[in-house]
């Protein structure tokens, strides 16, 4: 409840403050200002969502407005269209648009994607320029605000409508944000490939996300044409997109709150500039944050590091610059620099992340409370047992270049068998699995999930078939609590569509989605760790974590790939006792392990690997005693 008030209190308090403004100061100047920080909130809050989320630079985004404008401006004009089915026209090209670009753009990664996205944005721009039929090109494009239901906007009714669409999505956002939308964007960040095993599609999540972003864009690209009512192709090029990423860094990544102040010094930057009162005071600002941090660092005993005094030693350029420098304008592209240099490295959360953290711990906002845990049979139903053929490998094979790591291999696993998996190194042993939970496709031979054929080189579909797997180099969302890792898995729980979800109608399905990952944690004995980050868990705890992850895919078949590899000896004993109770549910398991007295304890049948090929199979203890399966394997373990 405190932290619903705390919280809901803040928001609700900053927008009605935001709203009452105008009623108070009749001042064209400031209304035009809070009119902008509206229009700046929204389109950072859509660039936002892959910058922070997805974590791409995403050079896209003043393009999108651009677009955006002009489409608001042409339907407005031309089509006679009224303000609201304008700006829905402009949300809706721009949504189309940005799926178009995120198609390929998300192909690829890191700088490739950012330069995809710049040159969309070279391109955008010149075609604007250059369609003078419909757009005036570099002459610009004049624009009449139209009216709302019948009522002229003016000044002050238009900066309403702007910041109530600023609430509206600030709320739509925020539900999208904390549902398993929220989650899928921030897993694919960490780990593209498992989110993709664990059935959740990180491409199709991605191209979703920048559609939507750019989207909103669109949106505030309608307000923007409205706002000023004159356009021109040159307002959208680079220098606005690097003002754009700026702000988002400075406010905040992954904080709606941080959109909007990083929307504040967008606004506030000409005049920030030109005005040497205020662009004194603003640096001086800065410099005791910066200094506040060492002052910080001293107290807690810490190292001084770069990370805290570089910070101190930009703002101090920047102060004294403040004093000496006569026109700060001439200067702006160097306090750009200093100004991105110091955040990045002093503040990688930026203000709002440093402001959130602080006052999180100053105010004790207590964390959302969990509702108990599920039952196990509900979260894990009993699967039947029987024995029956499951999954069949025949003749697989799997070659990388000369390598012939799978050369041939037939094995069946049966319903509800412990099936071993063991071999020396670079037998093939995790390329076999690679292979049947989709990472890789196969170079030959036949893949059977009971007698049809399994979907190959694709871990999104073989999920979907029921197989959930960990990974020998563990793949988890470290960002993201052990609740939220395995929240994200879980299968046949997110059923409400998403218009719905933006409305915040998805609360119960994530109760229950709560209550069931809890109920995993619990198996695996982490209930304690249930909100530490993934990758502040000890190795051991991690390794569980994975498996209580691919667990909430309810697996008919569950493949571990060596999850004893570093666990000290009763980890290792807690983990038979674990699989154990997995096997005990019915669920089929495959298991790659180096410790022979794991696999005796577990296994009913083993399959024994040598240079891609099946060497042995049989019981562990007939296994054990075969002299090809010493020879290649334990004689030399
Ligand atoms: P194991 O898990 O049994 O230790 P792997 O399946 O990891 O063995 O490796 C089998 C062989 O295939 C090794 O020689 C390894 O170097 C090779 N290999 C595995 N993955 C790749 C890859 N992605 N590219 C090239 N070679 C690979
Ligand atoms: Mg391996």
């Amino acid at each position: 409840m405190k932290r619903f008030l705390l919280i809901r209190g803040a928001e609700l308090a900053a927008l009605l403050a935001l709203a009452a403004i105008p009623l108070l100061v009749a001042n064209p100047f400031a209304l035009g200002l809070l009119t902008l920080l509206a229009i700046y909130g929204i389109l950072l809050i859509g660039l936002d969502v892959t910058v922070g989320y997805l974590g791409q630079i995403n050079l896209a985004q003043a393009a999108f407005l651009g677009i955006g404008a002009y489409t608001s401006g042409l339907l407005a004009g031309a089509g006679g269209l009224g303000i609201l089915p304008a700006l829905a026209g402009s949300f809706m090209v721009c949504l189309a648009l940005g799926a178009l670009l995120a198609l390929p753009a998300l192909r690829l990664e890191g700088p490739q994607f950012a330069l995809a996205t710049l040159s969309f944005g070279a391109l955008a721009v010149t075609v604007l320029n250059e369609w003078e039929g419909l757009t005036g090109g570099a002459q610009g494009l004049s624009i009449q605000r139209p009216a709302l239901l019948g009522q002229t906007l003016d000044a002050a009714r238009f900066y309403w409508l702007c910041l109530l669409l600023l609430a509206l999505v600030w709320l739509g956002m925020k539900n999208l944000l904390s549902s398993q939308w929220g989650r899928a964007f921030e897993a694919l960040r960490d780990s593209p490939i498992a989110t993709d095993a664990m059935g959740v599609g990180a491409y199709r999540h991605k191209v979703i996300a920048f559609a939507f972003g750019s989207a909103l864009g669109g949106l505030a690209g309608g307000l923007y044409s409205f706002n000023f009512q004159y356009l021109q192709p040159l307002s959208f090029t680079y220098e606005l997109m690097v003002i754009l990423l700026l702000g988002v860094v400075l406010g905040g990544r992954k904080s709606l709150w941080g959109a909007v102040v990083g929307a504040a010094f967008i606004v506030l930057l000409p005049n920030l500039l030109s005005n040497p009162v205020m662009f004194r005071v603003f640096s001086i600002a800065g410099l005791l944050i910066a200094v506040m941090g060492v002052i910080g660092g001293i107290k807690a005993r810490t190292a001084l590091r770069f990370q805290t005094l570089a910070p101190v030693a930009a703002m101090a350029m920047l102060a004294v610059g403040s004093f000496t420098v006569e026109h700060t304008e001439d200067w702006r592209r160097a306090i750009f620099a200093l100004m991105l240099f110091s955040v990045v490295v002093g503040l990688p959360e930026g203000l709002m992340g440093y402001a959130a953290m602080t006052l999180t711990r100053l105010l004790r906002v207590p964390a959302a409370p969990l509702p108990p845990a599920s039952a196990l049979d509900d979260v894990l139903p009993m699967q039947n047992a029987d024995g029956a053929v499951l999954l069949q490998l025949r003749d697989l094979r799997r070659h990388f270049g000369g390598v012939k790591a799978v050369d041939g291999v037939s094995m069946t696993v049966r319903a509800g068998a412990v099936h071993g998996l063991i071999g020396p190194n670079g037998s093939g042993k995790s390329t076999a699995v690679n292979v049947i939970s989709g990472l890789y496709a196969p170079t030959g031979g036949e893949l059977l999930l009971d007698g049809a054929a399994l979907a190959t080189g694709s871990l999104y579909r073989v999920a979907g078939a029921g197989i959930a797997r960990t990974f020998q180099n563990l793949q988890l969302f470290g960002a993201l609590s052990a609740l939220d890792n395995v929240m994200v898995a879980l299968r046949d729980t997110y059923k409400t569509p998403w218009p719905l979800v933006l409305l915040g109608l998805a609360r119960g399905e994530e109760r229950k989605a709560q209550a069931d990952a809890l109920a995993l944690l619990q198996l695996m004995g982490l209930h304690a760790q249930t909100r530490t980050p993934a990758r502040d868990l000890t190795y051991g705890a991690q390794r569980l974590l994975e498996i209580a992850r691919a667990l909430a895919r309810k697996p008919r078949l569950l493949i571990l790939d060596e999850p004893a590899a570093g666990l000290a000896r009763p980890d290792a004993q807690q983990l038979v006792e674990i699989i154990r109770r997995i096997h005990g549910r019915g669920i089929s398991i495959v298991l790659i392990e180096h410790h022979m007295d794991v696999v005796s304890a577990l296994c009913d049948t083993v399959t024994v690997l040598d240079g891609g090929r099946v060497i042995a199979e049989g019981a562990a203890q007939d296994i054990k005693r075969d002299p090809k399966v010493i020879a290649a394997y334990l004689g030399a373990a």
